[in-house]
Order: structure tokens, then C-alpha cells, then sequence
């Protein structure tokens, strides 16, 4: 129906005669000439109707906002004067033989350009009208753009793109899981896959050697964070690989992504095995475009008269730190308590603080209710430090979980708030991870999952569980986890082995599991992987704040989708063919 797209138009097609199709962005009236501003996705252009061809210029003059509209017309340069330089239309005009309406449009909710006046929820309820809006369409098409890239990286490297269920059992990332009854197994369910775990692992037992999926995956968890109840992963396994090959081959996809995209070259990426990570910035996804460091001070603080700080320095699991912040004597008394707020949520119970005004005047160039009590101390911590006059030092001082967790997010609110920013990427690798960590109930849990490779033997597992490292490797990105994986383990008294630490039974492992464990049976290769987060991917290369920027049809932060209204009821025939009954109604808390 079209020659071109209205924002493909340019100065080299003046005197062409050419048809557009698109959607009415505008439309003015300027005594007897009608101005249209059509739009479709690749851009916008000015069309002129004027009363000389009066069948166009009736059809122009009925349209509206959003009406869909194919339009004929030679292309002509803009007068003099009216050319607009900022637009990439905008030195040329379509003068119009025909206006033809494809469509009327009733009132849009929005206007396109005023959607910063209308909820999130009206923009996710009438989603067609806000990926109308140029950024959304520019992110999805980026979207496009590096699934392309990725797909065409893993293709010249001999991975085969192969599906996987979406009805399946449980998987083992450790979160809630979408349940779908089975109306032939009555009161059985299916589980949606919350990623391609166990399948890709099978693929290698089969032999495929490389695989690679852009999978769906689903988790049913709450939904605190920027997190979505189904996202997309990038979903990779190699075969007869070790943890250096996993980690080059996708290094380089990631590196080559950022060329192709952004035109970006980025370095080399660092690794930094987790306990470093932890201890010099409180976190296992550190921002290291944020120069500052934690410095450890609990020697320092052991016989202070201040139990704040000598009850951690003390204490097996305390942790006393210190983020100097350069620059920041300037804080006011207002931010600082805002900095205590902050921390508050990640369980700190306050925030100590020295401001150093001059130091060549000992204590007394300090600023600050605590510096009292450090007397003995004050200079090796200012030295250690590496305090300069201006600077503000902040303390966390608690069991060390919460204070990385604290001063971990203080760091890195900081980094924002004062636009510490020292590079545009800053990427590396995160190796090393312990095996296991203790969860709310004692229990050891596995902190990727129960098939990452530990890095040691199966005796030295049985012994020594707590301090046994893992062959996982996590890519991180300006402080975003963008990938994780490990080798896994394909040794069955292994995998035994680190079931019984986690203290999952083998009657358990059966049921879950046993499918896995019988293929891995058959001769399974070495083999290992890695998974990246598509969504934050693309939302941090499309400088989107959230990840709902760069999805199409998202969900709300509680798991709803307004412009469908799912999840919805069903009727009784339905649950009835599923052998459901529903204990309660839904919107009605009365027992059925
Ligand atoms: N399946 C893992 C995840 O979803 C990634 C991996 O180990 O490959 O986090």
C-alpha cells in the first residue's frame, strides 16, 4: 500500500511522487491549508492538503488524532523560513493528491507527547497507543537489533537454537512456580519452566554439543524489585567446555553485541572472585563505575568505648567498614539523615559518620558525634582510609550481611546522587562463589543451583561443606547481574554428594529430579553454561528505567496485566473439566 515510510523521507526524493501510510500525530488548520503530521514508525512527516484537490482536502479535513490515513504526494522542499533542522524530516513537506481514511480513531487516553501526564497504569492499559511513542518503538526495535546480534553470534559459532517445553515439572532455580492443571491427569499439574535448566542439560547428554535458546521462563516470586513473572533469558550450554571457555565464548558475544549496537568497544572484563567483591564493595554485582571502596576498620574498633562499633569488630559475624566519599564534607545535616533513612531498609540501624575539614588540625578538624571515643585510633583509620580534607566518612558497623548489604546500596546511591561516575561500562566477572549459603532456617541452600559443579572433590564436599567454592561465574554489568552460570556436574556420586549437603533425601531427588539424574546416567559430557537476563540487557543498553520499558506487554508490579485483565476467573465448566474446586470464590472471601 506504501512507497515509503513517512520517516524515511528526505531532500534526495523532492519531485518524487510517493505514498504513505501512517497515523495522524497531528493536525493543523491553517486557514484554508490543512497541515498532517503522519506518523508511522519510522518517524513523522509534514503532508500540506490544500483546497485545490477538494477530495483530499475533505478527507483531511475529517481526520483527527490517530485517524489511519494513506496519503499521495510529490515531495517538495519546506518554504524558506519553516524548515525545521532538528527533525530528519524536516527540510521537506509531502504536498498531497490524495488523502484517502483507512481508519477513524476514537479519542486516544493520551496524547502521545503528554504521556508523562497519565499513570503507568492508563500507559500499560492501552499499551498499542503507548508503544505508539518514538522511545518505545526505538527500544523495541533495539531489542530486535541485539537478539539479532546474539543470534547471529551463537549461529557462526556452531550453537543450535533448539526449543524447550513450557509444559513441564518443576525446575530447580529455587522460586514459586506457575502451576497448570492437567485436565487429562486428574489433580495433576504441570509447572511453567522457570528456565530451561534441566532440558539444556539433557541436550548435551543427547549430544547436541551447543545450544542456545531465547526462552521464555517464568517465576512465580513477589515482585520487590524491577522483576517481571515472565522474562526472557538468553540460554546457553556448551559441551566439554570449563568455566574459562563459557566465559570467553559469551565475553565475546557480549563484546561483539555492544560494537554491532552501540558502536561501544568495551575492555577487557575483570574477574573478581566473589569474596573480594564482597569485601571491597559489600556486594556480588558491584558498580565499578563507582570508584569507591569499602576499608576494613574491625581491628581498629575491638577496644573503642563505643559498643556500637566494638560489638561488631568483636563479634565472629560483624563486620566494621568504612566508605570514604570524597567531596563529602559538603553533605548537609538534611542529606545526611536522608543517607540514614536509606540505609534503614537495608536493616542499619544508623549511620556514623566523620566529616574531615582539616586534618592538620588533628581532631579537632573532624566533624562529628562519634570521633569522641576513637581518640587512640582516629589517625590509623583516617590513614587507612586515605581521608583528605573535604571528605566524608561513613561507617556501617552491624553483622556483616547488613552492612554490604547497607553500605553496599549507600555506595552505590552515592555513586548516583553525586555523580561519582568515573566510565560509561564497566564490566566484569564475578568467580568463585561459595558452594552454599545458610537460609533463614539454617538450612544450606545452594546459592545457584543444586547442578553447579562445586570446585572441589567429593570428599573434600562431605567434610566441608560451608567453605566449598563453585564452578559459577556471574557477568555483571554497571552493578546489574547480566548473566550467570556454571560447569555442572556430571558425575553422579558428585551430584549424591551435594544433595546430601543440601539435605534433599534421594527419595526427593528421585521425584524431582529423577529424570535428570537417569539421563546423566547415560553418559553425560562434561558440560556447563550461562544464562543472561535479556530484559535488563536491553534496558541497560537502551538506557530504560525499567525493565517494563523494554518489553512490550508487561506485567504489573503485582503480576497483573491490565490491557487483558489477566489473570481472570474461568467458569465452573472449566474447573470442573480441570477437577477444580475453588475453596474460595474469587473476589469473595466466603467459603465455597
Ligand atoms: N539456569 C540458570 C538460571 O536461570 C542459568 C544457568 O545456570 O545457566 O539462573
Amino acid at each position: 500500500m506504501r512507497s515509503h515510510y513517512c520517516g524515511q523521507l528526505n531532500e534526495s526524493l523532492v519531485d518524487q511522487e510517493v505514498t504513505l501510510c501512517g497515523w495522524v500525530h497531528r493536525r493543523r488548520d491553517h486557514g484554508g491549508v490543512i497541515f498532517l503530521d503522519m506518523r508511522d514508525r519510522e518517524g513523522v512527516a509534514q503532508v500540506v492538503v490544500d483546497p485545490d484537490t477538494p477530495d483530499a482536502f475533505a478527507s483531511a479535513d475529517r481526520a483527527r488524532s490517530e485517524y489511519v490515513l494513506r496519503i499521495t504526494g510529490r515531495i517538495r522542499m519546506r518554504p524558506e523560513g519553516t524548515q525545521n533542522a532538528n527533525m530528519p524530516t524536516g527540510l521537506i513537506e509531502v504536498l498531497a493528491t490524495q488523502v484517502e481514511v483507512l481508519n477513524t480513531a476514537v479519542t486516544p487516553p493520551f496524547q502521545l507527547d503528554e504521556h508523562g501526564k497519565v499513570g503507568e497504569d492508563v500507559r500499560l492499559k492501552h499499551r498499542y497507543i503507548d508503544l505508539r511513542r518514538p522511545e518505545m518503538i526505538d527500544r523495541l526495535r533495539l531489542r530486535s537489533r541485539i537478539t539479532h546480534s546474539v543470534r547471529a553470534y551463537l549461529e557462526d559459532n556452531g550453537f543450535l537454537d533448539i526449543e524447550t517445553p513450557i509444559l513441564t515439572r518443576a525446575t530447580p532455580e529455587g522460586a514459586r512456580d506457575y502451576l497448570v492443571p492437567s485436565r487429562t491427569h486428574s489433580g495433576e499439574f504441570f509447572a511453567l519452566p522457570q528456565s530451561p535448566q534441566l532440558f539444556k542439560q539433557l541436550l548435551m547428554v543427547a549430544g547436541f554439543d551447543r545450544y542456545y535458546q531465547i526462552a521464555k521462563c517464568f517465576r512465580d516470586e513477589d515482585l520487590r524489585a524491577d522483576r517481571q513473572p515472565e522474562f526472557t533469558q538468553i540460554d546457553i550450554e556448551a559441551s566439554f567446555v570449563e568455566e574459562n571457555d563459557v566465559m570467553g565464548i559469551t565475553e565475546e558475544m557480549i563484546r561483539r553485541l555492544f560494537t554491532e549496537v552501540l558502536d561501544v568497544s568495551l575492555p577487557q572484563f575483570p574477574r573478581m572472585t566473589w569474596h573480594d567483591a564482597m569485601r571491597r564493595y559489600g556486594s556480588d554485582k558491584p558498580d565499578l563505575r563507582i570508584p569507591l571502596e569499602f576499608v576494613d576498620v574491625d581491628d581498629l574498633m575491638k577496644d573503642v568505648d563505643f559498643k556500637v562499633f566494638s560489638g561488631p569488630a568483636n563479634a565472629d559475624d560483624g563486620r566494621v567498614a568504612v566508605l570514604r566519599v570524597p567531596g563529602g564534607a559538603k553533605l548537609s545535616r538534611k542529606e545526611i539523615d536522608e543517607y540514614t533513612s536509606f540505609v534503614g531498609i537495608y536493616g542499619a540501624r544508623g549511620l556514623a559518620w566523620i566529616k574531615v575539614n582539616d586534618r592538620s588540625k588533628g581532631i579537632e578538624g573532624l566533624q562529628s558525634p562519634i570521633v569522641k571515643f576513637m581518640e587512640g585510633v582516629i589517625e590509623t583509620l583516617l590513614d587507612r582510609a586515605g581521608a583528605e580534607d573535604g571528605d566524608i566518612l561513613f561507617f556501617g558497623a552491624d553483622r556483616a550481611k547488613v552492612v554490604n548489604e547497607a553500605l553496599g546500596a549507600l555506595r552505590v546511591k552515592l555513586g548516583g546522587d553525586l555523580d561519582l561516575y568515573t566510565r560509561a561500562w564497566a564490566p566484569l566477572w564475578v568467580v568463585d562463589f561459595p558452594m552454599f549459603e545458610r537460609d533463614d532456617n539454617g538450612r544450606l541452600a545452594a546459592l545457584h543451583h543444586p547442578f553447579t559443579a562445586p570446585a572441589c572433590d567429593p570428599e573434600a564436599l562431605k567434610q566441608n561443606p560451608e567453605n566449598a567454592l563453585s564452578r559459577a561465574y556471574d557477568m555483571v554489568l554497571n552493578g546489574t547481574e547480566l548473566g550467570g552460570g556454571s560447569i555442572r556436574i556430571h558425575d553422579q556420586q558428585m551430584q549424591r554428594q551435594v544433595f546430601e549437603a543440601l539435605g534433599i533425601s534421594d527419595e526427593e531427588a528421585r521425584e524431582k529430579f529423577g529424570f535428570l539424574l537417569d539421563g546423566l546416567a547415560h553418559g553425560a559430557p562434561p558440560h556447563g553454561g550461562l544464562a543472561f537476563g535479556l530484559d535488563r540487557l536491553v534496558m541497560l543498553m537502551t538506557g530504560g528505567r525499567t525493565i517494563r520499558d523494554v518489553i512490550a506487554f508487561p506485567k504489573t508490579q503485582s503480576a497483573a496485566c491490565l490491557m487483558t485483565d489477566a489473570p481472570g476467573t474461568v467458569s465452573n465448566e472449566q474447573l470442573k473439566e480441570l477437577h477444580i474446586r475453588l475453596r474460595q470464590k474469587a473476589s469473595d472471601n466466603t467459603t465455597a
